[in-house]
């Protein structure tokens, strides 16, 4: 039962109120793999520069990660820097550098393409459009994007919403995105594009599964200690996609127990990590550390 995930390998530059990180391992698609793996195995689709740590992306292996879709290219890795408020529930991008993602076009092995589970995290609507193409006959795929592709590649991310199953994307992503203020008519709004659901997430708040005929809301795990609240989303879609492709089950009930899945993955991903990296207790990219480990 096949996993895949194309999305972002990243070196992210965090700022929050308690402290600062560095080029720290992350991107959708590592997120992602980091988190789904503890559940189902993840093939992984994505390019890195030259300058690239690998040996964060080879300890995702010993999780059950398959790597074989990720290429290396001369230049530099894809780049994000941002800075979260106080309360950690939002957050300014100060810089996207693309690097090599501006030439990549994915080319999925062949294993990949019989994927029954397909996972098109946050990169630009192009590649995710460019990978869907080459996948056969996926039984669910999920999408995942971010206010830079909304701004940059409206048209292209409204194409792609008329061949995918579900949507997963931010409360205030789904905001501007439908441009509507009131998220459950901003889902009403994705509905009528193409999805048959759309999955909102809403940080500490929990998430929504939103279908034409159903809503029903998952609280997130409460807290008390957030260090890094990025790739929370991607972990939960990890938690979500990983506990469908291990159940093959995509009955509603289901569902909603891959919502709870999804909570636990996205509430582990924003903790301090471990320092042992690798360590299954973490949902994210190994050798990551929190900004106030720094
Ligand atoms: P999340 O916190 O779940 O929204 O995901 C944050 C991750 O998305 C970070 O690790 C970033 O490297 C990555 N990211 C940020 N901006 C973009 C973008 N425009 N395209 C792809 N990935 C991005």
């Amino acid at each position: 039962m096949g996993l895949l995930v194309v999305g972002s390998i990243a070196l992210d530059s965090v700022y929050t109120p308690f402290g600062e990180t560095a080029d720290a391992p992350g991107g959708s698609a590592v997120f992602f793999a980091a988190a789904g793996a503890i559940l189902h195995p993840v093939q992984v689709v994505g390019v890195v520069g030259a300058d690239y740590p690998l040996a964060a992306l080879k300890s995702l292996e010993a999780r059950g990660v398959d790597l074989s879709g990720v290429e290396q290219a001369a230049g530099e890795s894809f780049r994000w820097k941002a800075r979260y408020s106080y309360d950690l529930a939002s957050r300014e991008t100060l810089e996207t550098r693309l690097g090599v993602f501006a030439q990549f076009r994915p080319k999925l092995p062949a294993p990949f393409r019989k994927a029954r589970y397909a996972f098109l995290g946050n990169i630009d609507p192009e590649l995710q459009l460019g990978v869907l193409d080459q996948v056969t006959a996926p039984a669910l795929v999920a999408c995942d994007t971010m206010n830079y592709w909304i701004q940059s590649k409206r048209d292209l991310l409204l194409e792609l919403l008329r061949h995918i199953d579900i949507l997963m994307v931010n409360d205030s992503e789904a905001r501007e995105l439908s441009g509507d203020w009131n998220i459950y008519r901003a889902a009403r709004w994705v509905l009528e594009r193409g999805p048959k659901m759309a999955v909102i997430k809403q940080g500490e708040h929990g998430a929504l599964l939103v279908s034409p005929d159903t809503t029903f809301k998952v609280p997130a795990y409460p807290l008390q200690d957030v260090f890094d609240p990025t790739g929370a989303g991607d972990a939960f879609a990890g938690g979500f996609m990983g506990y469908l492709a291990s159940t093959d089950d995509l009955t509603l009930p289901n569902m909603r127990r891959a919502m709870m899945y999804g909570a636990a993955m996205g509430s582990f991903a924003v903790r301090q990590r471990r320092r042992s990296a690798g360590s299954r207790a973490s949902c994210g990219p190994p050798g990551r550390r929190s900004p106030w480990e720094k």
